[in-house]
């Protein structure tokens, strides 16, 4: 019996509240809350009858601690997760800390408005200190750790695939494979199709960022950092075949240095193909992917913001990507005194998870498992009090989680390891 918050009602939001509508046992009330409420009613629509689960709707702009902590007074959840963007991030933070309410999110903090002069400083001297200049750090939500332990209540950040069950994989090969881990190799391949010439998988404007940033990964106890797209490889998927991919900044490859013990190098690999990249880098050269307001015939515009408004919004994908993803790590180290290497992965069809929840996988592999890290915070399975990333806690019942609810995972040992 518990109550859940959902803020945000996109692509991911609406394939969490699909799973959490299954788990009617666990989620008995829900309430979809985000900027635009027709969006949660629609949802809300599609879901009655098929549930136990009892569903309200609100708006709310969750850039406002208040407004997110009037409507925690009004619905009294015993969570709030966190599916709008990860510019809410703070804000969202605030309000569940008044309240004293546990947070579940699944991005980490970044600041919509990159030229404020107070966000500008920090990040000028986390370049300087860290030694990377993606425009995302943990240090923004990692200044919550002591506040919520002191309040009691229980944050868990990065509840989605990439990060959310790269951090489990990570977790449950140190518990059951590894004494220590040497190199983890995240790999994110999307062999899906969805027939246009130019789409992203999730909210463009969030995706272009992280694309377009250097690349950069953790070795030897630094970051190195590199040209964006300047390393590729080919790697032979199980269930996709051979793709391209290339090594970009990720968010968990932050926190699994900091919480893997002794870890040697951590990289991050994603698959593109040549017409994503030949777009990419064209609306780059023309600076359609500048987060810098610009003025336009009397307004203010966001060259990014404006070209998410043209391209196809992630949502309406479903019905047209086919194709499959599988998303894994693999990891090198010790057990026992000999060398061991396994790779973890899933692999996840699109066309299944449209008929499913009526979403694409990108969506269905970042849903279920916000869906489990907060069935697994209100259950009180993963508890704080504190700010946690998934890693820290026990990845078990996380693991048996992500069987049961659509994404089961294979163990191979001695994959083809990547050079
Ligand atoms: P979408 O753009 O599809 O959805 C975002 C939702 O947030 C929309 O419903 C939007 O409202 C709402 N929203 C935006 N701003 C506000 C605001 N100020 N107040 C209230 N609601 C707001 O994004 P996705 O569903 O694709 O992504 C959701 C999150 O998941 C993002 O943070 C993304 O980075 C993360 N993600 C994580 C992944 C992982 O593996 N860890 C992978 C993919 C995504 P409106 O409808 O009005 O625009």
């Amino acid at each position: 019996m518990s109550r859940l918050l959902v803020i945000g009602c996109g692509g991911v939001a609406s394939v969490a509240v699909h799973k959490c509508c299954q788990a009617d046992d666990v989620f008995t009330d829900l309430m979809i809350a985000s900027r635009t409420v027709s969006k949660c009613d629609a949802l809300k629509a599609q879901l009655e009858g098929k549930t136990r689960t009892r569903i309200t709707t609100a708006a709310v702009d969750a850039d406002d601690p208040d407004a997110v902590s009037a409507l925690i007074d009004s619905f009294r959840p015993d969570a709030v997760l966190n599916l709008a963007l990860p510019y809410q991030d703070l804000s969202v933070m605030d309000a569940c800390l008044a309240r004293k309410v546990d947070y579940i999110d699944t991005a980490n903090y970044e600041c919509e408005n990159t030229d404020d002069p107070e966000w500008r400083a920090a990040y000028e001297k986390r370049c300087r200190e860290k030694g990377f200049t993606a425009y995302f750090d943990y240090s923004w939500q990692w200044a919550y750790r002591e506040k919520y332990a002191a309040a009691g209540i229980t944050g868990l950040l990065g509840s989605g695939f990439d990060p959310g069950v790269t951090g489990v994989f990570t977790a449950y090969a140190l518990k059951h494979y590894f004494d220590t881990i040497d190199t983890i190799d995240i790999l994110d391949c999307n062999g899906g199709d969805h027939g246009y010439p130019f789409a992203t998988n999730f909210n463009p404007e969030i995706n272009l960022r992280e694309v377009s940033a250097a690349g950069s990964y953790w070795e030897d106890g630094k970051w190195v950092e590199v040209e964006p797209m300047s390393i590729k490889r080919e790697y032979d998927f199980a269930g996709v075949g051979k793709k391209d991919m290339y090594l970009l900044h990720h968010e968990e490859i932050e926190s699994l240095a900091a919480n893997v013990p002794g870890v040697r190098r951590i990289r991050f690999f994603m698959t593109f193909g040549q017409s994503y990249l030949t777009h990419m880098k064209c609306l780059q050269n023309v600076g359609m992917l500048s987060t810098t307001p610009i003025e336009f015939e009397g307004r203010s515009i966001v060259p990014i913001q404006f070209l998410k408004a043209l391209l196809p919004d992630p949502a309406t994908l479903g019905p047209r990507t086919k194709g499959k993803t599988n998303i894994g790590c693999i990891f090198t180290g010790r057990k026992d005194g000999k060398d061991r290497s396994i790779y973890i992965y899933n692999v996840c069809d699109h066309q299944e998870c449209y008929r499913e929840v009526g979403s694409q996988a990108i969506s269905y592999t970042t849903g279920v498992p916000a869906m489990i890290g907060a069935m697994l915070v209100v259950k009180k399975i993963w508890k704080g009090p504190g700010v946690f990333n998934v890693e820290e806690f026990d990845p078990d019942p996380f693991m048996d989680a992500l069987n049961k609810y659509g994404l089961p995972w294979t163990v191979e040992e001695n994959p083809v390891l990547v050079d």
